[in-house]
C-alpha cells in the first residue's frame, strides 16, 4: 500500500467531525476558523525513535504518545486543543502499523473532540511530528512569566515514573531481576506512565486567571521549573520530602533513586505550576475533584536558580539533573 491508502487509513479513523473544520484532509490545505475573541495557541512535537521512545514501543502506544505531548503543551498553556496536523516519516509502508498507530493518536484525540485536518507522509527513519491548535481567550493563557515572590509552587499527579517505567525497560541494568520480581502491577504501571502519558487538559483549564505561571513536565521538574523561573526572573526552592510519589514507584525505588527519577527524569507530563498560595484553596479543590490532585512542592524566591531541600531544611544536591537533548 503506497502513501495514499495510508492517509487514507489515518484519515479514516483520526478525522473527526468538527463545525470549525470548513475543509480538512484532501485538498492541499485545511481550511479552519478559530472562534470570534480567541488566540489560536499552536504548539509542534516531535518524537524520533530511540530518542523519544524505545525502538520497542508499539505503534499503538506512539500514536498515543505522539498527540499527548502536544495537547500537554496546550494544557499547559490553559488552551482548549481543536486541531492537529500529523508529518510521520515511516521506513516502510505497513499498514498495519499505521493502523494500529492510528489507532493510539485516534483514542486520545476522541477524549478531546481534537481533529486531524491535515500533514505529510514521507519514507525515512521513524519520526513523528504533530502540531497542534488550540484557543485561548485573549489575555488567558499560562505564561512561563508569571511566577512571584512567595507563590507556592505546585505539580499534578505523580512525578517520576515516566523515568523510572524507562528504567524498568532496561534490561542490560543489574536490577532487572529485582524490578521483574517486585509487586505485581508496579513494573508495568510505571511502564505505562512512560508509554501512555496523560495530557492534564482539563487542569490546565482550570489554572486560567488562577495560576500565576504553568509549564508541562517533559524534561524533569528541575529543568522544567527552571524554565518559569528564568522566565520569570525569579528562583525557586523544592522540598524533596514533599514531591508526590505513586504506590509503584515507592514499591520499587528507594529514596536516593526516587529523587533522581523525580527531579531529573522526563516524560512525566504533569503539569507545574505556581500561584498565590492563601487564594490557591478552591483551586486546589477543584483540581482534586477534576481526578488529578496538585501537590505543593515548594516555593518562588528571588534568588535565582532551583535549590532543593529535604522536609529538615537540609540543602541537597543531585549527580545530574533534567533531559538536555544536545548534553
Ligand atoms: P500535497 O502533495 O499537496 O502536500 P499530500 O499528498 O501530501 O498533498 O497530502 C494529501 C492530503 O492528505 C493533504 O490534505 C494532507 O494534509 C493530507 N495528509 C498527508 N499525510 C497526512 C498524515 N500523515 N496525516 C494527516 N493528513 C495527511
Ligand atoms: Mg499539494
Amino acid at each position: 500500500m503506497a502513501e495514499f491508502g495510508l492517509i487514507e487509513l489515518i484519515r479514516a479513523r483520526c478525522a473527526i467531525a468538527r463545525e470549525d473544520v470548513r475543509l480538512g484532509i484532501g485538498d492541499d490545505a485545511a481550511l479552519l476558523a478559530p472562534p470570534a475573541g480567541h488566540l489560536l495557541a499552536v504548539s509542534t512535537d516531535t518524537l524520533v525513535a530511540g530518542v523519544h521512545f524505545p525502538l520497542l514501543t508499539t505503534a499503538y502506544d506512539i500514536g498515543w504518545k505522539a498527540l499527548a505531548v502536544n495537547l500537554s503543551d496546550l494544557a499547559a498553556m490553559g488552551a482548549t486543543p481543536a486541531w492537529a496536523t500529523l508529518a510521520l516519516t515511516v521506513p516502510q509502508a505497513d499498514t498495519s502499523w499505521v493502523a494500529d498507530f492510528a489507532a493510539g493518536f485516534a483514542a486520545l484525540a476522541r477524549e478531546y473532540k481534537l481533529a486531524l485536518v491535515g500533514g505529510d507522509t514521507t519514507q525515512g527513519p521513524l519520526s513523528i511530528t504533530v502540531t497542534i491548535h488550540g484557543f485561548v481567550a485573549e489575555g488567558a493563557a499560562i505564561l512561563r512569566s508569571g511566577a512571584r515572590v512567595g507563590d507556592a509552587v505546585y505539580v499534578t499527579g505523580t512525578l517520576g515514573d515516566a523515568a523510572a517505567g524507562l528504567r524498568c525497560l532496561d534490561t542490560n541494568d543489574s536490577e532487572a531481576n529485582r524490578l521483574l520480581t517486585a509487586p505485581p502491577g508496579a513494573r508495568a504501571s510505571l511502564i505505562e506512565r512512560l508509554n501512555r502519558p496523560m495530557p492534564r487538559v482539563a487542569q490546565g483549564l482550570a489554572l486560567r486567571g488562577r495560576a500565576t505561571a504553568g509549564i508541562d513536565v517533559s524534561d524533569g521538574l528541575l529543568a522544567d521549573l527552571g524554565h518559569i523561573c528564568t522566565a520569570s526572573g525569579v528562583g525557586a526552592e523544592i522540598d524533596v520530602d514533599a514531591l508526590p510519589s505513586s504506590s509503584a514507584l515507592l514499591a520499587l525505588f528507594d529514596g536516593e533513586a526516587r529523587r533522581t527519577f523525580q527531579l531529573g527524569g522526563g516524560d512525566d507530563y504533569e503539569l507545574c505550576f505556581t500561584a498565590n498560595e492563601t487564594s490557591a484553596a478552591n483551586l486546589l479543590g477543584d483540581l482534586a475533584r477534576s481526578g488529578c490532585a496538585a501537590t505543593r512542592v515548594g516555593r518562588i524566591v528571588a534568588e535565582p536558580g532551583v535549590r532543593i531541600y529535604d522536609g529538615a531544611g537540609q540543602a541537597v544536591t543531585l549527580p545530574h539533573a533534567g533531559w538536555e537533548h544536545f548534553a
